[in-house]
Formats: C-alpha cells, sequence, structure tokens
C-alpha cells in the first residue's frame, strides 16, 4: 500500500527503532509509549487489521508476540505485558495496518481496567445465541 505509514516503516521509507525482523514480520518501539519499551509488531505484507489478515501470516506473527513479550519481560524488568490489537477505527485503530502491541507492566504504573458492565436475567444466553448463529 503506497499511502500506508507502516509499510513506508516495513519497506524503510520512514525510520524506526528496530527490536526484530523476519521474512514476515517487524517489530519496533511505539513513537508515543505507553510505557518505555511499548513495542509493535507489523506483519509486512499490508492487511487492515485482525479481521482480514492471512491466517499462516498470523500464526506466524502471533508466535513472535510470544517471543518478543517473554524477552520484554525480562530484559525489561516488568511486572506483566499487555498485548493488545485495535482493530476499526471505532475501536481505536488508527494506523489501519495490522499491528499487535505488547506494552510491559508495572506493579506501579497506575493504569486501570476498562469499565465493566453487568448482564441481566436472561442477556448472557441471547448474547451467546446471537454470536454463534452464522
Ligand atoms: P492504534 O491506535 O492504531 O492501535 O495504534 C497506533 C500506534 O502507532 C500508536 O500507539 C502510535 O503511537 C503509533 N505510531 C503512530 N505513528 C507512528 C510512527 O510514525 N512510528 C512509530 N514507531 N509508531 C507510531
Ligand atoms: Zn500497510
Amino acid at each position: 500500500m503506497t499511502d500506508c505509514l507502516f509499510c513506508k516503516i516495513v519497506s524503510g521509507e520512514i525510520p524506526c527503532h528496530k527490536i526484530y525482523e523476519d521474512k514476515n514480520c517487524l517489530a519496533f518501539l511505539d513513537i508515543n509509549p505507553v510505557n518505555l519499551g511499548h513495542t509493535l509488531i507489523v506483519p509486512k505484507q499490508h492487511s487492515k487489521n485482525i479481521l482480514d489478515i492471512n491466517d499462516k501470516i498470523l500464526r506466524e506473527v502471533i508466535i513472535v508476540v510470544k517471543q518478543l513479550s517473554n524477552k520484554i519481560k525480562k530484559n525489561l524488568q516488568c511486572d506483566g505485558i499487555n498485548i493488545m490489537i485495535n482493530n476499526e477505527s471505532d475501536a481505536g485503530q488508527i494506523i489501519l495496518h495490522t499491528h499487535i502491541h505488547i506494552i510491559p507492566r508495572f506493579k506501579k504504573d497506575g493504569f486501570k481496567h476498562w469499565p465493566s458492565k453487568k448482564y441481566k436475567d436472561g442477556e448472557a444466553e441471547s448474547f451467546v445465541k446471537k454470536i454463534i448463529e452464522f
């Protein structure tokens, strides 16, 4: 894709702080980290997000996510890791090229979990039906 920021990072047209590269994926530091060391992993082949990525590429990328997460946890001595994917603009996806966030977390970093809702009587069952129907 000619007008995609992450395709331009993959091709080297735009610089990045590279963490890892192989045939199918590239990992680099997020330019505005949630915590220092926040890393993005992108497939080299353009796809918009997890909803349309090629399955074979996804398998390879997710294994790299696991390996890098362990490396980040060990080497940055963080207490935990958030692995996050935003899919579609309304879910917070700003860059429309599949990317997986690895965010190092620390006991005292102060971030809170998302707000949560409750199911009313019968609602959980109806959502199961809705989700699995095709
Ligand atoms: P999204 O909201 O699409 O899941 O996240 C996009 C991420 O890309 C953001 O965390 C943002 O800081 C990061 N980002 C945006 N532009 C650049 C850039 O030019 N270089 C790097 N390394 N990261 C970027
Ligand atoms: Zn792209």
